[in-house]
């Protein structure tokens, strides 16, 4: 069979087995297991895999029919401008997350702060703490996770890349993090019960549910990350959250329950028009 053939009944099991991607995820894969660029198929259409590499590929599909994540496959996933270790030990970053990573970089624009102090709570794969060490040269960053498995695998990710050093440390929330910083990003899990058991397969099953799950209606960490930041920011410092896009209405409310810590409350849309990142500023 040529390599155009075995994509095209690749994509057609996967689109049987109501995966939205199919082709994309039929090409990734084989590219994958073929060392190769996806590219090399369009260039090479006629050429031909070994009986072990199709059966490999077979493999991989039957897996991918199953729900399982592309990106726990291939151990990659593209995030900003790099590419991260994912494992079923971290979340695998969205494109969505992208945003706060931009709104974190027009706050630092804004403010003008020579070497600011980062602090990331729940970086999973690093991947926000890992962007802006990659745009902001002198940033001070720290990044927590409660999972000993995410911390290393996000200080794999840094080593890799070669970045400003980041500081990672282990515990809950605000737990083992001294001192106060001029800016604090989290993406913290923000999936209420009813939610979660209506999750994607995909993600349900394979994604950490420590990762996902925020207690019963979702905000539980919302609450105590608003509360509890305001004594680890300096004056004049940022807390940056990412929402879910239902969640807006609800975690404004909470910043606005606690006006006296926060001013200048605002939200940011994703390329979806979804509401996606809240901000404040310590009064
Ligand atoms: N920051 C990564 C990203 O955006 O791709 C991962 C975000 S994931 C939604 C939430 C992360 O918070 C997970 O890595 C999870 O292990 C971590 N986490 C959950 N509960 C936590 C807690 N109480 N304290 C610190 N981190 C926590
Ligand atoms: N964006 C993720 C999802 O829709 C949720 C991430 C989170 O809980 N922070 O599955």
């Amino acid at each position: 069979m040529t390599i155009r053939q075995i994509i095209f009944e690749a994509t057609q099991k996967l689109e049987k087995a109501g995966i939205p991607s199919a082709r994309l995820d039929a090409e990734v894969l084989l590219a994958f297991l073929l060392r190769c660029e996806r590219l090399a198929f369009i260039k090479n259409p006629d050429d031909k895999i070994s009986e072990k590499q199709l059966a490999a590929f077979d493999r991989l599909i039957e897996r991918r029919t199953g729900g399982e994540p592309v990106a726990y496959m291939t151990g990659r996933k593209a995030f900003w401008s790099f590419a991260l270790e994912v494992n079923p030990a971290v979340l695998i970053p969205r494109p969505d997350t992208e945003v706060i990573v931009e709104e974190a970089l027009a706050v630092l624009r804004q403010e003008s702060w020579r070497r600011p102090r980062i602090l990331d709570i729940g970086t999973g794969s690093g991947a926000i703490a890992l962007a802006l060490a990659c745009e902001v040269p002198g940033a001070s960053i720290t990044a927590t996770d409660i999972s000993e498995a995410a911390l290393q695998t996000a200080q794999k990710n840094a080593a890799a890349l070669n970045v400003e050093p980041i500081v990672f440390l282990k515990g809950d929330l605000f737990e083992p993090v001294e001192g106060r910083f001029d800016l604090i990003v989290s993406n913290p899990p923000y999936i209420g019960a009813d939610e979660y058991q209506s999750l994607p397969p995909g993600v349900k099953n394979f994604e950490p549910e420590e990762a996902l799950r925020a207690g019963q209606t979702g905000l539980e960490f919302y609450e105590k990350l608003i509360y509890q930041a305001h004594g680890y920011l300096t004056e004049n410092g940022w807390l940056l959250l990412e929402i879910g896009a239902r969640q807006k209405q609800e975690v404004r409310a909470i910043y606005e329950a606690h006006q006296d810590f926060y001013e200048r409350i605002d939200v940011r849309e994703d390329y979806a028009g979804l509401p996606r990142v809240i901000k404040g500023r310590r009064r």
